[in-house]
């Protein structure tokens, strides 16, 4: 998500220093965009940069920062420009160090019982002003190309291929464990349905991205891939019922649980549909 930011808009000093090291994965970087209050709506984000001399002060909250506290560096959409007669025009993207003084890292426990999710506060919190990405308050526009990456990627053919396999492969166990003829063939021909729709995602992927990348089609690439995704999880739980219906089972129940939230983060698949319908079909 951040290399392609940094490589078209970043300075020569921020290409240096942070492209080989995500290339490598020496450092981890999360997302701080979404704040409370400001999810789908993500432009109407408070968390504020003052400029003083040649740092920023930045004071405000994020939510759902995923792996944050892992993350060694946080890129944030702060508001730059609180007077800016658009809200979009008054955001900037900044690379924040999360070893800085002043920024508190909470954790939030998900359904699923996992800890992925975070709160991360800034309390004065002094960033260089070289961490600016780009130009001050052109910030939305980057967040928006760095969206396009993201959602693209969230489509996730290969995980969707690898739960299609998983079906498969349970297809065949429950065949050796007796199971009714017509059950399996309920099984086979709603896997083949979710394949068939997953290989138009994976061609129509391809044919995005094969030469010229047209990132404006990624909202559909993102809702669809939620789709099927939630599709087979959904199945693959079914299958093992009523093993997957139990709390205790595990990665299962966790794996469904989790499952739901892809149409969410990235943002929601009806937030996708908007943004089609204005940017692609110009329903708006
Ligand atoms: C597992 C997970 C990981 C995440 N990781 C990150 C992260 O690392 N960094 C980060 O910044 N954020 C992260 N997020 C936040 C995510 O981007 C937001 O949850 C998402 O954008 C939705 O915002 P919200 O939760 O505030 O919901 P809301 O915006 O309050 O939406 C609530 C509901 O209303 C619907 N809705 C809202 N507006 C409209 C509209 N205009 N038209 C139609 N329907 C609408 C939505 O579709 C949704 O169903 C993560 C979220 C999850 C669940």
């Amino acid at each position: 998500m951040l290399g392609p930011v940094i490589i078209h808009f970043g300075s020569d000093a921020q290409r240096e220093y942070f492209l080989p090291k995500l290339l490598n994965a020496d450092i981890q970087v999360c997302q701080g965009f979404s704040e409370p209050g400001s999810g789908s709506d993500l432009a109407s984000l408070k968390t504020s940069a003052v400029r003083e001399g040649d740092e920023y002060v930045v004071n405000g909250q994020k939510i759902w920062t995923s792996q944050a506290h892992y993350s060694d560096w946080v890129f944030c959409l702060v508001r730059t420009d609180a007077n800016a007669v658009k809200k979009q025009a008054g955001i900037s993207f900044l690379l924040i160090d999360l070893k800085t003084p002043g920024v508190t890292v909470r954790p939030i426990i998900s359904i699923d019982g996992r800890h992925s999710l975070n709160e991360v506060f800034f309390d004065n919190v002094r960033v260089p002003a070289t961490n600016l990405v780009g130009e001050e308050n052109k910030g939305w526009d980057y967040a928006k190309f760095l969206l396009g990456h993201e959602r693209a990627y969230i489509a996730g053919i290969g995980r969707n291929k690898e739960r299609v396999a998983c079906a498969r492969a349970l297809l065949q166990t429950l065949e050796g464990e007796g199971y009714p003829a017509s059950t399996l063939a309920a099984y086979r021909s709603q896997i083949a349905l979710i394949e068939a729709d997953l290989h138009a995602l994976e061609v129509t992927q391809f044919r995005m991205h094969g030469g010229h990348a047209d990132m404006k089609l990624s909202p559909m690439l993102k809702a669809r891939g939620s789709e099927i995704f939630q599709a087979i999880t959904d199945l693959i739980c079914r299958m093992t019922a009523p093993a997957s219906l139990r709390a205790d089972t595990g990665s299962l129940t966790k794996s469904y649980l989790y499952s739901r939230a892809v149409s969410i983060f990235g943002g929601s698949t009806e937030v996708q549909k908007n943004i089609l319908s204005a940017t692609v079909l110009d329903l708006s």
